[in-house]
């Protein structure tokens, strides 16, 4: 698969579902819209105020020409193109190790399915003696004590 088709897949999966004009990334940095093709509400003078600390701090506030798009990753909101690279190592640690990754959440969900098979079946067999009990009642015994 070519790189630009992955990474588009990626993007699809871990997608905040979000893009602005504004977006902080998790690593700190802040990456703003200065194109005006979005017609984006600025407050006054943010959009300059902006410019300004990207003049002073460039790799702090990074300009983009287009709205800025997210991903998340960890519970953690990074910005595609970021300088910081996150999304590409995620991509590249997953990438690069999707056997072992492909094995790990095998074994995990088979783990799950025999324990929610084992929660199951304790409930299948409470709920038969409650049938019981309302079947056949016994006046020292109450469903209670099955639940
Ligand atoms: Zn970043």
């Amino acid at each position: 698969m070519d790189k630009e088709r992955s990474m588009e897949f990626f993007e699809r999966a871990f997608s905040s579902k979000t893009n602005g004009c504004y977006r902080h990334c998790a690593c700190g940095v802040i990456h703003f819209d200065v194109s005006l093709e979005n017609n984006w509400t600025w407050e006054k003078g943010e959009l300059e105020e902006l410019i300004e600390h990207s003049k002073r701090e460039p790799l702090k506030y990074i300009q983009r020409d287009g709205s800025v798009s997210t991903l998340i990753i960890k519970n953690d909101e990074y910005v595609i193109g970021c300088i910081c690279k996150s999304i590409e190592k995620t991509k590249s640690f997953i990438d690069m190790d999707r056997i072992k990754i492909i094995d790990y959440l095998n074994r995990d969900l088979q783990e799950r399915i025999k324990e929610e098979e084992r929660i199951n079946d304790r409930l299948k067999t409470q709920l038969r003696h409650v049938r019981d009990l309302k079947e056949n009642p016994k006046e020292e015994e109450s469903p209670e004590e099955f639940l």
